[in-house]
């Protein structure tokens, strides 16, 4: 087994474990002619990048490959990330999009965003040894819709993008129309529940905090005794990197998010650093993908990562920027993160 190629919120120079009440230069190993290049300073967000969930979900591929052996087969994307995906594959793991796609000898995993229920079923049916790498904070939304859906017998409205994987396994939970999904505010404005005093909500864990805000303002102002959440269900690392890209954008000419174009939590961090004052703001699935021309009259450029993209892609933006620009470096920490989730208990021992 190689050694781990990613480390959950970083490794290196780069890495945002230091706590800083502000701003601190970090160390920017200058080109040997660095003289000559422009000046561009460089503002890091912290956190960015891996989640706890995201972390174990690819802890739970590799043990997998190092008990089992190649293949393992993982249903989905582990998480939204190619260079994630591609790593796995290089170790021995075979990406399917259903399970009918997997031989009844080798073991499977689901991925970080859960499955409907009819998935570990079927896969009981066939006998299939599977390993479930649905992140405990998604699984807590599960046990939400069952508990109204069962205790309650409250209709929930899920608030969440159709077809996103999170969403199909949370709607998958309970039986066809239990769930009716509520995509913005207009939609809020619009939905007509059978019995608007039994009624529920829960929401997709990587939305926009504000976003959320509002569609549940709206929800609670139509129906008062909705139950739910205090606020959502969005989790601590979406809402931290939100937090961290937001104290970055209105100082960035430019702001680099670092993630994959069906990363949902990535895409809300491009929407947010625009909305909190950044001039532009451009995913990039890799550093490769960085069009110069974006550069041009950039003074101050801000950087951050999706929650399922590993740092090393982020030191890799930096080195190439560095091969134009002669970088001042800093990075602006908002809140320190110390989650850590434990294997499945069959992967524990
Ligand atoms: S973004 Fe949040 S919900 Fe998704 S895997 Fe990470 S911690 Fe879990």
């Amino acid at each position: 087994m190689p050694e781990r190629l990613f480390a959950a919120g970083g490794a290196g120079i780069l890495a945002p474990t230091r706590p800083m009440d502000n701003m601190q230069d970090l160390a920017s190993p200058a080109a040997p002619d660095a003289g000559a290049l422009p000046h561009l300073n460089v503002l890091l967000a912290g956190p960015r990048g891996f989640c706890a969930g995201v972390d174990r979900a690819i802890r739970i591929v590799e043990e997998a490959l190092r008990r089992h052996g190649r293949p393992v087969y993982v249903r989905h994307e582990i998480v939204h990330n190619r260079t994630v995906v591609e790593s796995l594959e290089a170790q021995g793991a075979v990406f399917v999009e259903e399970l009918e796609e997997v031989p009844p000898d080798a073991p499977v995993v689901f991925s970080a965003h859960g499955v409907p229920k009819a998935v570990p079923a079927e896969a009981e049916r066939r006998n299939l040894t599977y390993l479930d790498a649905t992140c405990p904070l998604v699984s807590k939304v599960h046990r939400e819709v069952e508990r109204h859906f069962g205790h309650g017998g409250r209709h929930i409205l899920m608030i969440g993008h159709a077809g996103h994987p999170e969403v199909i396994g949370t709607m998958g939970q309970l039986p066809p129309g239990a769930m009716t999904l509520v995509q913005d505010v207009a939609e809020a404005r619009a939905v007509q529940p059978a019995d608007p005093d039994k009624l529920a909500f829960v929401t997709q864990t990587t939305l926009s905090v504000d976003d959320t805000a509002e569609i549940v303002a709206v929800l609670r102002e139509r129906f008062p005794t909705m139950q739910g959440p205090k606020r959502e269900d969005i989790c601590y690392a979406t809402t931290n990197r939100q937090a961290a890209v937001k104290a970055i954008s209105e100082e960035s000419d430019l702001v680099l998010v670092i993630g994959s174009a069906n990363s949902s939590n990535s895409q809300r961090l491009r929407e947010v650093a625009e909305r909190a004052g950044a001039a532009r703001a451009v995913l990039l699935p890799t550093a490769d993908a960085l069009d110069w021309s974006l550069l041009e009259g950039v003074r101050t450029v801000g950087i951050t990562a999706g929650a399922s993209a590993p740092e090393v892609l982020v030191e890799a933006l930096v080195d190439r920027l560095r091969q134009r620009f002669r970088l001042s470096i800093a990075e602006r920490v908002v809140t320190q993160e110390d989650v850590v989730f434990k294997l499945p208990a069959e992967l524990a021992k």
